[in-house]
């Protein structure tokens, strides 16, 4: 084993009460092998997917290691919408018992800004107990960090991952701890860092739609449990996903419009909210801290972008919320990332033809993930009255065919290879 001396690495910084235990055990068992600096496969970025896909790998015989940037636990605040398909993949990881504060989807409206047409989707309809469900970004890291540390998953946190190279037979990862340069090599090293770090050499393709989303957690006079809402109107979409006592709001519009929307005082967003939103739960009551987000469409190139180099989740491609993709996208990506590694013989590991399999076998999916989000960003933020009379008569034809809600629902629960 070849040894890396310079650093005794940061290991899951956040004991939780109760764990102290076994950690001094687990603890060596893992610095042994964050000592060894070849792996057969490294993670880049420990956000939830490449998480998942550690979690997803834990109970092979393959040395996985995972590099994380943060040091501490994470204070991003959006929340996420998951599907139960997302459910199910989290279940087979032994995540999704361990998370709390998750209030359920069992119905979703959609409608537009000044039209009739709208379309219900139900859980009873799509024979599902639910169709999906909302929790914070920050509680599903914290568990999925957890199960890591439980799992004893070599994680390094605070390693910043600055140099990647694909060469014949392996990867080379550099990155940096606590200001000292440490290099790992490993057969297949995976891209889950959200998209940074190959953006300059591998740009993506790129489509800004020029709208942020602001998102905060609202309460409202007239909450309607279980249902969650999409309404399209031409500044953007604006979704409300029920959480505990009111809703997670994520209010789209043009980079200015939010900037503005940032510095209203409480009693001037209410209002604005109950104006752009309608009544369909009341007026609303009260608004958390409001924080912001630029979106757009990143698709990384479709070829590997260099040998013995995969990209998962926001790496591979990063979309717009409006359909909630992004997260139970990644999730997929991880799950059949994993299946491949775990069927792969052990020589094949990393090479182009096993990649080029995972590459195809996620090219739908992807592809049909994509296209979806984008033109219903395109299709619905603007107010040309044709376009707009065709999207009420969609929205319409939508809630009245069993058959068109069906595909709908179900290329929102499992995506389209599920
Ligand atoms: C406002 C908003 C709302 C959204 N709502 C939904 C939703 O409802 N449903 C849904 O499915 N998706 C949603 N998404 C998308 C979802 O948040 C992302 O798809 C998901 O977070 C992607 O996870 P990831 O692990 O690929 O990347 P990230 O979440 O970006 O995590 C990347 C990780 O890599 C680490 N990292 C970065 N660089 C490095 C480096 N150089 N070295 C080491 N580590 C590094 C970071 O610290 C981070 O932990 C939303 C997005 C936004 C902006």
């Amino acid at each position: 084993m070849e040894l890396c001396h310079a650093h005794s690495p940061r290991l899951n910084p956040l004991p939780q009460a109760g764990e102290e235990a076994n950690e001094s055990l687990r603890e060596f068992q893992i610095n042994e092998k964050i000592m060894n600096k070849q792996y057969d496969i490294v993670i880049i970025g420990g956000g939830p997917v490449g998480s998942a896909l550690a979690l997803a790998l834990k109970d092979s015989p393959l040395r996985v290691c995972v590099l994380e940037a943060r040091t501490a636990a994470s204070s991003d605040a959006r929340a996420l919408a998951l599907s139960y398909g997302s459910r199910l993949l989290l279940e087979r990881m032994g995540v999704w018992g361990k998370l709390h504060d998750v209030s359920a989807i069992r119905r979703i409206h959609i409608s537009q800004k000044r039209s009739f047409g709208r379309a219900v989707l139900c859980a009873e309809e799509m024979n599902v107990p639910e169709l999906g469900y909302v929790l914070p970004y920050q509680i599903l890291q914290d568990a999925l960090s957890r199960e890591l540390r439980n799992g004893a998953v070599a994680t390094i946190f605070g390693a910043s991952v600055t140099q990647l190279a694909g060469e014949i037979g392996y990867a080379d990862v550099g990155y940096q701890l606590d200001g000292v340069e440490h290099t790992l090599h490993a057969r297949l090293a995976v891209v889950a860092d959200g998209g940074k770090l190959l953006a300059q050499r591998h740009p993506p393709e790129v489509r800004d739609y020029g709208q942020s989303a602001l998102i905060t957690h609202v309460t409202c006079a007239a909450p309607q449990s279980d249902t969650a809402f999409e309404r399209f109107t031409p500044q953007g979409p604006v979704a409300l996903l029920p959480f505990k006592d009111g809703y997670e709001l994520v209010w789209t519009a043009p980079h200015q419009h939010t900037e503005k929307m940032l510095a209203w005082d409480e009693a001037q967003f209410l209002e604005e909210l109950h104006r752009h939103f309608g009544d369909r739960v009341g007026e609303f009551l009260t608004v958390g801290r409001r924080s912001c987000f630029p979106l757009g469409l990143k698709k990384a190139p479709r070829q590997a972008p260099m040998p013995h180099v995969v990209l998962i989740g926001n790496a591979a491609q990063t979309m717009h919320p409006v359909a909630g993709q992004g997260f139970n996208m990644g999730l997929r990506d991880a799950w059949e990332l994993a299946r491949e590694i775990l069927d792969a013989k052990p020589e094949a590991l990393g090479t182009d033809a096993m990649l080029a399999g995972y590459r195809s076998e996620r090219s739908t999916d992807r592809e049909a993930g994509i296209r979806f989000t984008d033109s219903l960003v395109r299709l619905f933020s603007n107010d040309l009255p044709l376009v707009s009379a065709a999207r009420a008569a969609s929205l319409t034809a939508l809630d009245c065919l069993p058959f068109a809600k069906q595909f709908v629902a179900r290329r929102m629960m499992f995506g389209a290879n599920g």
